[in-house]
């Protein structure tokens, strides 16, 4: 078997080291078990996020003195890749709250803003022991990958805003307390795309959450539509101050790229789980008298799988220790992302493969985390979305002649 010694040795610092192995113990031992289940009945691990919360995981990558944990992107990617091995929609809803619900507040709010909203969402939980994550609305029914069509309106009244409109695929709606999200301020815009983020209460009269989605897979993370019903926001609602009205959607595009890393993380660790199943029974089936892994057929899928992982942990680790670095990593991140997605999706079809007919059922961790994979290479940008930004990258010199 592949040991972590047989693999690069990421020079991880003590606090990742530590970090990564509170982790891995936590997944093994309180997200594993449940995993099947969970997804069997669509039903949000309330008690695993709290259990999360009070090891300090909500506000992981948040500085202290903003209300977090302190530690840095590689480490919050750690605990992704660690929670997506066992179970991918506990990674999705845990990766969704830090990069999209608590992170473009702590980087984008106001002083106010942050002070109010970030120390609360890293806590997690309030008084009454309900959950307190963050969601993030930019995709509407009718804007996708062309986020910028938004179609949500948010007008000025006097003293107000008054916001109609609906936004679908939200992660976490059903257990956050804020969200942000995007609404047009500007129909004839002079700059930028006459957008706007808000920051809002999820008890705001006028805001409604839909029921759950019922997916293929990710099946027990929490993915519902938004409402906005003649919402009233006061005008500090807006993210980043009076100064960000009509040129938010900016904003929302950094956060996707930070975001991008953890999908990259989500993905990694999905696919590394797949491995280990394939692997254990690769070692333990016998037909024709011998360990189906000694068929050249079944070892060259598992070598594959074996250097696709590592390539992906590669991409993934170094984007995370750009953005730790103060570095551009938007290229690194959208490439992490579409190669460690693509990786998911082989390694587990290929994981099915190995294990034959009981691979096909549900019995067998691996066709839940075909499903899962399949998310990774939608969510926060397709793979034809991350083509479409790695070659205006690389082009860019091309497209601007
Ligand atoms: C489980 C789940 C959780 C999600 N969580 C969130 C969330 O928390 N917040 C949020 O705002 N959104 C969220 N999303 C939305 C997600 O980001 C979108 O689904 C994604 O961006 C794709 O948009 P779409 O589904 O409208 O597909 P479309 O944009 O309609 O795309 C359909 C197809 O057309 C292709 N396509 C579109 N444009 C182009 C182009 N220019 N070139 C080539 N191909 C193109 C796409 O790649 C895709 O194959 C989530 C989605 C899911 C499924």
């Amino acid at each position: 078997m592949i040991t972590d010694a047989q693999t690069t040795n990421f020079d991880l610092t003590e606090d990742q080291q530590q970090i990564q192995k509170t982790a891995r113990e936590f997944a093994r031992e309180q997200v594993a078990p449940r995993a099947q289940e969970l997804d069997e009945k669509a039903e949000f691990p309330e008690d695993i996020f709290k259990a999360m919360a009070e090891l300090g995981f909500l506000g992981l990558s948040i500085p202290e003195d903003a209300g977090g944990s302190g530690f840095d992107t590689l480490s919050f990617i750690l605990v992704v890749e660690e929670l997506s091995k066992v179970c991918g929609s506990t990674g999705l809803g845990y990766a969704a709250h830090i990069s999209l619900g608590v992170t473009p507040i702590h980087l984008f709010g106001t002083a106010a803003q942050r002070e109010k909203y970030v120390p609360q969402l890293c806590k997690g939980v309030d008084d009454s022991g309900n959950l307190t994550l963050g969601c993030f609305g930019l995709t509407e029914p009718g804007a996708g990958s062309d986020a910028g069509g938004t179609k949500t309106r948010a007008e000025r009244k006097g003293d107000h805003w008054l916001v109609n409109g609906r936004k679908a695929w939200i992660t976490n709606p059903h257990y956050s307390k804020t969200c942000i999200f995007t609404a047009k301020t500007n129909m004839n815009p002079k700059d930028g795309k006459g957008i706007t983020a808000f920051i809002a209460e999820l008890d705001t009269p006028g805001f409604k959450v839909e029921a759950k989605e019922n997916k293929l897979g990710m099946r027990s993370s929490d993915t519902a539509q938004l409402v906005f019903e003649d919402m009233k926001l006061p005008l500090d609602a807006v993210a980043g101050g009076q100064e960000q009205v009509d040129v938010g959607f900016a904003k929302f595009m950094k956060t996707l790229a930070g975001g991008r890393i953890s999908i990259g993380a989500l993905a990694l660790g999905i696919a590394a789980g797949a491995y280990e199943k394939a692997l254990e029974y690769a070692r333990q089936r016998k037909q024709f008298n011998k360990p189906i892994g000694t068929f050249q057929g079944v070892s060259f899928m598992l070598a594959d799988m074996a250097m696709e992982i590592e390539a992906a942990r590669h991409l993934v680790y170094h984007a995370a220790r750009l953005r730790d670095a103060g570095r551009d990593f938007a290229l690194a991140g959208s490439m992490a992302k579409l190669y460690a997605s693509e990786v998911a999706m082989k390694t587990c079809t290929n994981a099915i493969q190995v294990l034959g007919g009981v691979g096909y059922t549900r019995e067998y961790d691996v066709e839940r985390m075909m499903r899962d994979a399949k998310l990774c290479e939608i969510g926060e940008g397709t793979s034809e979305v991350q083509r479409l930004v790695i070659s205006r990258q690389i082009l860019g010199d091309l497209r601007g002649a």
